[in-house]
C-alpha cells in the first residue's frame, strides 16, 4: 500500500543531500572535534563550519550558537540555564499555556524548586494575549519564554511586540523556535529575543540534534557538566555527523524556502478547501494567516482523533491528534483547550503537517478517502444526529 506521510510536526524524512553530508564523518572523518590530531581537527572545523552556517542563518554570531541533542535539551537548557542564573535576582518566570511539554514540564520542574511561573491564556486563534503579559510582569520576573510558532495548530506568535514589552523591563527572552527555523524567516536580531531554541529533525534534518542561541551577555548556568565543549555551556563530545546534517538542512530549507512555502501553502489549502467541500461540522484550529505554511488543524465534531488517525493509518495515511509526545494521552490537547475549544471538539482534532516531498497526488487520495471514513465513524458516534 502506498504510505502518505502528513506528520511532519513531528518529525521529517532527511534528505539525501543531509545523509550525504553526514556520511564522511561517520566514515574516514569520524574524530572527536577535541582531538588535538589531524582527525580532531577535521572533525573540529566541520563542527566550527555548520556553527558558522548556522549563526549566519539566524542573524547570530558565531560564537552564539551552542549545539545540543535537540529541542528539549536547548529548552531545558535555555529555562533552567537562566532561572538558576538569575535566581537572586527573583524567582518569576512567565511562559504560555499552550508551549510544548519541554517547556511546560521544564517550568513545572521550577516550580517544584521555588520558582513561580505566570502560564499566560491565548485567544481563540492561539494568540499569546499581550495584555495578560504587560499585567504579569512584576519586579521578581526574570524570564519569558514564548514559542514562536505553536507545533499542534501552526500559530505564529508575535515575538517582535512580546520583546518590546519584555526588553524594556531588562527581562531576559527566550522563544522555542523548534517549529519555525526552516519554515519561516526566523532572525534573532528582529525577533530581539536573548535565547532561541531549535531542531533538526523537523526540517529535514537528523534526529537528536538541535541548537540553542545564547546572545551574547546573557547569563545562564550550564547543566550539564563535564568536558570544556561548546564553550563550556554544553559538556559532552559533539555529535559531529548531526551536527554537519544539521547544518546541511538548514542550507538546503533556507535556500528554497520562498518556493517550498509557497508548494505546502498551496497543498494545505487544496487539503482544507477538499475536506470542508466534501464534510460537514469542521472547523479549522489555528490563525487562519499567522499560521505556518505546513499546518492545518481540523476539528471533526461529534468525533475522536484517535478513531480517525487509526482509520487513516489503515488507507495509508499518517497524520496526528496534536504532539507526537502526548500522543496515546487520552486528555483533550491543552493547546487546544486553552483556545476555548471545547472539550469534546478538541477531542475530534487531527493535525495535517505537510512536508518537502508532500504531492499534490497526495493530498488527491486524502481528500478521496477521508470523507468516507468520517461518514462511517459519525453513523457510528452516539453524538451525531446527521
Ligand atoms: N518544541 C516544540 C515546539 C516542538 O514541536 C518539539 C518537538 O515536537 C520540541 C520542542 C522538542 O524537540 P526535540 O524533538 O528536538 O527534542
Amino acid at each position: 500500500m502506498k504510505r502518505i506521510y502528513l506528520d511532519n510536526n513531528a518529525t521529517t524524512q532527511v534528505s539525501p543531500e543531509v545523509l550525504e553530508a553526514m556520511l564522511p564523518f561517520y566514515k574516514e572523518n569520524f574524530g572527536n572535534a577535541s582531538s588535538v590530531h589531524e582527525f580532531g581537527r577535521s572533525a573540529k572545523a566541520a563542527l566550527e563550519d555548520a556553527r558558522n552556517t548556522m549563526a549566519g542563518y539566524l542573524g547570530a554570531g558565531t560564537n552564539e550558537i551552542i549545539f545540543t541533542s535537540g529541542g528539549t535539551e536547548a529548552d531545558n537548557m535555555a529555562i533552567k540555564g537562566v532561572a538558576h542564573a538569575l535566581r537572586a535576582k527573583g524567582n518569576h518566570i512567565i511562559t504560555s499555556a499552550i508551549e510544548h511539554h519541554a517547556v511546560l514540564n521544564t517550568c513545572k520542574f521550577l516550580e517544584g524548586e521555588g520558582f513561580k511561573v505566570t502560564y499566560l491564556p491565548v485567544d481563540k486563534y492561539g494568540v499569546v494575549d499581550l495584555g495578560e503579559l504587560k499585567k504579569a510582569i512584576n519586579d521578581k520576573t526574570i524570564m519569558v519564554s514564548i514559542m514562536l510558532a505553536n507545533n499542534e495548530v501552526g500559530t505564529i506568535e508575535p515575538i517582535e511586540a512580546i520583546s518590546k514589552i519584555v526588553k524594556e523591563k531588562g527581562i531576559t527572552l527566550h522563544t522555542d523556535a523548534v517549529q519555525a527555523v526552516g519554515k519561516i524567516e526566523v532572525n534573532v536580531k528582529k525577533l530581539g529575543v536573548d535565547l532561541l531554541s531549535y531542531s533538526g529533525h523537523k526540517i529535514n534534518g537528523p534526529k537528536g540534534v538541535g541548537a540553542l542561541y545564547v546572545k551574547k551577555g546573557t547569563k545562564i548556568t550550564p547543566y550539564q557538566h563535564g568536558g570544556h565543549h561548546e564553550k563550556h555551556k554544553r559538556a559532552g563530545t559533539e555529535n559531529v555527523p548531526g551536527i554537519a546534517g544539521f547544518a546541511k538542512a538548514m542550507e538546503l530549507s533556507m535556500k528554497d524556502m520562498a518556493k517550498e512555502n509557497l508548494h505546502l501553502v498551496g497543498l494545505r489549502e487544496k487539503l482544507y478547501d477538499g475536506i470542508t467541500g466534501a464534510i460537514k461540522h469542521v472547523s479549522l484550529n489555528g490563525h487562519p494567516e499567522m499560521r505556518l505554511p505546513n499546518t492545518l488543524s481540523v476539528g471533526f465534531k461529534y468525533l475522536e482523533g484517535e478513531s480517525i488517525l487509526l482509520n487513516m493509518d489503515m488507507e495509508g495515511i499518517a497524520a496526528s491528534t496534536g504532539s507526537a509526545c502526548a500522543s496515546g494521552s487520552l486528555e483533550a490537547s491543552h493547546v487546544l483547550t486553552s483556545m476555548g475549544v471545547d472539550h469534546a471538539d478538541a477531542q475530534g482534532a487531527v493535525r495535517f503537517s505537510l512536508g518537502r516531498y508532500n504531492t499534490a497526488e497526495e493530498i488527491d487520495y486524502v481528500i478521496k478517502t477521508l470523507p468516507p471514513i468520517i461518514e462511517r465513524l459519525r453513523k457510528m458516534s452516539p453524538l451525531y444526529n446527521g
